[in-house]
């Protein structure tokens, strides 16, 4: 593993005059897989939605390729986000869903868009599902869509928000594995997950996240293990 390719330091983010995140900081490798843990409420979708823009932070800073003051149009395409609920786009195909934004917004042909949203599809084993609308699909098939969808930008970092927190338990295996896959092949990954299981196999490092801060944090063997603060332990009781 090598160079830091995000670097959050002392992130905050205040809805109104509730702070929701106090004071974030984590330095993300080229390469690595962190897993957000922590109770509802704890701010993880908050963490990854002000990393992209999505919200904006009310203070700290976020460092991504060494630099600060990227625009937001970089960031959204840079920092990639799969979110809980797939937010596909119903009229269109699941070939179109992966092929609109690199023609939109990296102004590919049509032909160079498809061509490349259909190995998209292959990667996630959709291959033959490519000409079918979101509701032909089942909800783990258009999770997989909408990851594929986020392949397409080619993003630097990919943001999981609770992709399996939507799904029929017998959908959850087909997307974490693609998942998988995609840790395997050295993907910048921040996955913030209920699935302690996939925690442990997949992710390098899992901080814990209590009240819009990472209390602990820690390779997942020792955090799951041999969690060191007591309410680390009271929310993995209550989980695993
Ligand atoms: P998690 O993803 O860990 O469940 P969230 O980041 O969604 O946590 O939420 C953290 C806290 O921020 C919660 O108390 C939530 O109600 C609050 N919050 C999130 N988004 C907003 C918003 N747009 N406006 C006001 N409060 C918000
Ligand atoms: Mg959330």
């Amino acid at each position: 593993m090598s160079a830091t390719l995000l670097d959050i330091q002392n992130l905050e983010k205040s809805f109104g005059q509730t702070p929701v995140l106090r004071g974030i900081s984590l330095a993300v490798k080229e390469g690595e897989v962190i897993g957000l843990i922590g109770a509802s409420g704890s701010g993880k979708s908050t963490l990854l939605r002000c990393l992209n823009r999505l919200e904006t932070p009310s203070g700290g800073t976020v460092t991504f390729q060494g630099k600060t003051d990227h625009d937001e149009n970089t960031l959204r395409q840079q920092i990639g986000m799969v979110f809980q609920r797939f937010n596909l786009f119903p009229h269109l195909t699941a070939l179109q869903n992966v092929a609109l934004a690199p023609q939109k917004v990296r102004k590919l042909d049509k032909a160079t868009a498809e061509k490349k949203a259909r190995e998209l599809l292959a990667q996630v084993h959709l291959s033959e599902h490519a000409d079918k609308l979101p509701a032909q699909l089942s909800g783990g098939q258009q999770q997989r869509v909408a990851i594929a969808r986020a392949l397409a930008m080619q993003p630097a970092v990919l943001l999981f928000d609770e992709p399996t927190s939507a799904l029929d338990p017998e959908l959850v295996g087909e997307v974490l594995e693609v998942l998988r896959d995609l840790a395997k092949t050295g993907r910048t990954m921040l996955v913030a997950t209920h699935e302690m299981g996939f925690c442990k196999e997949v992710a390098h490092r899992v901080c814990f996240l209590d009240a819009g801060k990472i209390l602990e944090e820690g390779p997942p063997e020792q955090l799951f293990e041999t969690p060191k603060e007591p309410r680390t332990r009271e929310f993995l009781a209550r989980v695993l």
